[in-house]
C-alpha cells in the first residue's frame, strides 16, 4: 500500500478528495494541470506516494517522474503552441515550494514572453574553485 498524508492537498488529488484536471496517470504517477498557472497548460507531475521533496523520494518514483515529463511535454507543447517549456521543481520555502508533496513543474514558454526565473552574478576570484572543493567533499 503507497503511503498517503491525510493532510497534504496533493495526496487529496490522488484519492479524488479534491478534483484535478487530469493530462496522464499510472500505477505511480499523477499529472495534472496547475490550479494556477504561469501559461496556460502549466503542468504538475506528483509520485501517487508522499513524500517532501527529492531528498526523500524513492528512486523509482524520481525515475517515473522525469520520464513523463518526457512523455507529456510534447503534447502540451504541441496543445499550447509555445516555443519551449521549463521543468521546474522548488525545494523547500527558501526556493519558493508551497506545497509539500515533491512535484516536478512543466511550464510552457513563449519566446519573448519576458518571464525571468533568476538574476545571474558572476563568482568574486577564488570563490568558484572554493566552493566546488566544499561541494566535491560532502559527495
Ligand atoms: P510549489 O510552489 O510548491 O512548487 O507549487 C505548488 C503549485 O501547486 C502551485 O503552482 C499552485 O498553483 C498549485 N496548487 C496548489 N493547490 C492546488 C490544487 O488544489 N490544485 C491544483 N491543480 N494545483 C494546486
Ligand atoms: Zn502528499
Amino acid at each position: 500500500m503507497k503511503k498517503l498524508n491525510p493532510n497534504c492537498i496533493f495526496c487529496k488529488i490522488i484519492k479524488r478528495e479534491i478534483p484535478c484536471s487530469k493530462i496522464y496517470e499510472d500505477e505511480k504517477i499523477l499529472a495534472f494541470l496547475d490550479i494556477q498557472p504561469v501559461h496556460e497548460g502549466h503542468c504538475l507531475i506528483i509520485p501517487k506516494e508522499h513524500s517532501e521533496t527529492i531528498l526523500d523520494t524513492k528512486d523509482k518514483y524520481l525515475q517515473a517522474m522525469i520520464l513523463t515529463s518526457k512523455k507529456i511535454a510534447k503534447p502540451i507543447m504541441e496543445a499550447t503552441k509555445s516555443d519551449g517549456f521549463n521543468i521546474h521543481i522548488n525545494t523547500k520555502r527558501a526556493a519558493g515550494q508551497l506545497v509539500d508533496h515533491v512535484h516536478i513543474h512543466i511550464i510552457p514558454r513563449f519566446k519573448e514572453d519576458g518571464l525571468k526565473l533568476w538574476a545571474q552574478l558572476p563568482y568574486q576570484e577564488g570563490k568558484m574553485q572554493e566552493i566546488t572543493n566544499k561541494i566535491k567533499s560532502l559527495l
